[in-house]
């Protein structure tokens, strides 16, 4: 088995395309993705962070370049193939959290896992472990609007990690967070990232936050370095 679990080759996308207010985001970026591997990804607002994330984790297609995953092209896969790739092996995290507001934080976690087949009792049991994982266990009833910011952003990655992903891309999960609040998430994140081995690319722009990391990618001019 390769060691490579995800590959982003030379990838292009621009907005705006062919007016001339195009905007190039992308202009060849390369990636690779290591099993297990943590890799920071540094950039300042406006270089193409999410862009980049949105592509690797399959809600946008790229105009030119593969994304590949353990060694299968995506992009030019059935809708219905990545999809499931998408909900099975991909978690994905966000800025704000966007969990479902009607829902309490142990039914935001079950929802992933009730998508995919999973059975009611199966995805409660593993919620809740999920929850525990990250500290807030006693929080499982409680709907988004009753958590803080820090609470919010532990059951959005809680739900991300529902359906035993292989890789989590997130989008400066900690953004929205004061820093004390955000560095404590950010250790919570790492550490269960690290215990259960899978890879992930999270998008910082902490100096301290990317030096918890096993490397760090920098997106200057459309080009990962
Ligand atoms: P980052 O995540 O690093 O802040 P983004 O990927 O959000 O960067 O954006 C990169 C550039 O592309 C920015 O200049 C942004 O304004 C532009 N952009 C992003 N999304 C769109 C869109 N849907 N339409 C037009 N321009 C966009």
């Amino acid at each position: 088995m390769s060691d490579l679990l995800l590959e982003l080759n030379a990838l292009e996308k621009a907005y705006h395309r062919g007016r001339p207010n195009q905007i190039n985001v992308l202009n060849g970026a390369n990636l690779d993705v290591k099993r297990g591997e943590i890799i920071a990804l540094v950039a300042p607002s406006g270089a193409g962070k999410s862009t980049l994330l949105h592509i690797a984790g399959l809600l946008d297609t790229p105009d030119a370049g593969e994304v590949k995953f353990q060694g299968e092209i995506l992009n030019s896969m059935s809708d219905r193939k990545r999809t499931a790739i998408r909900r099975r092996e991909i978690g994905f995290i966000y800025q704000f959290h966007h969990l479902l507001p009607e829902f309490s934080a142990l039914e935001n976690v079950m929802l992933p896992q009730l998508a995919d087949g999973q059975s009611r009792s199966l995805a409660k049991s593993r919620a809740a472990e999920l929850l525990s994982k990250v500290g807030i266990a006693e929080r499982a009833d409680h709907r988004p609007a009753e958590l803080s910011g820090g609470e919010q952003q532990r059951v959005a990655f809680c739900r991300a990690l529902a359906n035993a992903p292989k890789v989590l891309l997130a989008d400066e999960p900690t953004g929205n967070l004061d820093q004390t609040t955000s560095e404590q998430v950010f250790e919570t994140l790492v550490s269960v990232v690290r215990q259960t081995g899978l890879s992930a690319v999270i998008a910082t722009h902490n100096p301290q936050l990317a030096a918890q990391m096993d490397r760090t990618v920098t997106l200057k001019n459309g080009l990962l370095e």
